[in-house]
């Protein structure tokens, strides 16, 4: 990626850290600018748009949410509305999308695959159905790899099975606009660990996303269990976890009478943890790699966390499945 041509603006009203940072960032290759007032930034990005904004919400004057009114307010391109992005159907449209542009018949859905076996080519067999072929990615969680990959390679599988996965629950809470006392300015919160809170953090939906609820209701999300507190979903039924989540919101962001409704889920395993010495165990599921050719894991256990990472490692491994094939073709 050429980093020059990325502008970044940096501000902050402390001089030394808005050019430190900014210093930081040109190290690294990008088109840094430091400024040390959100008046001085604005009149910055009426001339270079930038492509991603590092501010101080803490400032004199025109402070950081005033600041990022004003920004949103100049109708930059999309790349510099924010960080955070969605399909107005939810996520699941991505996939529907992706299966939608496959021919119907070359791709099955809805079928969990049993067993691999390896003679040469890759055998996946699913209830109901197999098919052979000569590359195979598995982009399934690793501890899901790891099951499948044990009938030929249990070092392999072992490799897959070390990196950790955590357990979530998420609870959706959906309120008239007129009970929550806080304004919800930005996109939520995360609970510092010091507080000794249930909540991990809070999503305020409708202020992250349009049209996620209806005129005068707030939609918002709490995040309990993961790494942190791994124990709290397995000794939690449904109910107190709800009722723990609601608690903590209300005394929080200031919330009065019950909510509208709430909708809990659980995410069994979903949060692969990219503890200490994740990249020398991926690095050495790679080196067991190079002695299956064909064979290729992806997917968010790997090298990636979030979905734009997934999409991006799902793309590379995408070119390097296409140059094996084409190779072994050739051969
Ligand atoms: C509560 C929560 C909130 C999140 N919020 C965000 C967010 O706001 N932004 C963001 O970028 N990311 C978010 N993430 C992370 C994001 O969901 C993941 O990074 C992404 O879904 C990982 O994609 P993946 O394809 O690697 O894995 P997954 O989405 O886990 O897909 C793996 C698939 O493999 C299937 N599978 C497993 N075993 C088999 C088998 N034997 N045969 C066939 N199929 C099998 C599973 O059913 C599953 O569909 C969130 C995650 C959680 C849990």
């Amino acid at each position: 990626m050429d980093t020059k041509r990325i502008h970044i603006l940096v501000v902050d009203d402390l001089p030394d850290m808005a050019e430190s940072t900014a210093e930081l960032l040109a190290l690294w290759g990008y088109d840094a600018t430091a400024c040390t007032s959100g008046i001085a930034a604005l009149a910055c990005a009426r001339v270079r748009r930038p492509a991603a904004v590092l501010l101080d919400l803490v400032m004199p004057r025109m402070d950081g949410f005033e600041f990022a009114r004003a920004f949103r307010a100049l109708k930059m391109t999309r790349s510099a509305q924010g960080a955070f992005v969605s399909l107005p159907g939810g996520t699941g449209e991505l996939v529907d999308a992706l299966a939608a542009a496959l021919a119907p018949t070359t791709v099955t859905t809805l079928a969990r695959v049993t067993e691999i076996r390896r003679a040469g080519d890759y055998s996946i067999e699913w209830a109901g159905g197999s098919v052979r072929s000569r590359a195979l990615v598995l982009c399934v969680p690793a501890y899901a790899a790891a099951g499948l990959l044990r009938a030929f390679d249990t070092g392999l599988a072992g490799a897959c099975d070390s990196i950790p996965y955590a357990s979530t629950a998420t609870v959706a809470f959906g309120y008239r606009a007129d009970q929550v006392r806080h304004p919800m300015r930005g996109t939520g919160f995360v609970v510092p660990r010091t507080e000794r809170r249930a909540l991990l953090a809070g999503t305020w939906v409708t202020s992250k996303w349009p049209g996620r609820a209806p005129e005068g209701h707030v939609l918002m999300r709490a995040f309990l269990g993961g790494g942190r507190d791994p124990h709290r979903l397995e000794r939690n039924d449904d109910a107190a976890l709800v009722l723990t989540a609601e608690q903590e919101l209300v005394e929080l962001l200031e919330i009065s009478g019950p909510p509208l409704f709430s909708r809990l889920t659980r995410w069994a395993r979903q949060s692969p943890q990219f503890a200490v010495g994740h990249q020398a165990r991926v690095t050495a599921i790679e080196q067991r790699l190079k002695a299956l050719p064909g064979l290729f894991l992806a997917g968010s256990g790997f090298r990636a966390i979030g979905i734009p990472d997934c999409i991006a490692d799902g793309r590379a491994t995408a070119a390097t499945v296409a140059g094996f094939l084409k190779r072994s073709t050739a051969a």
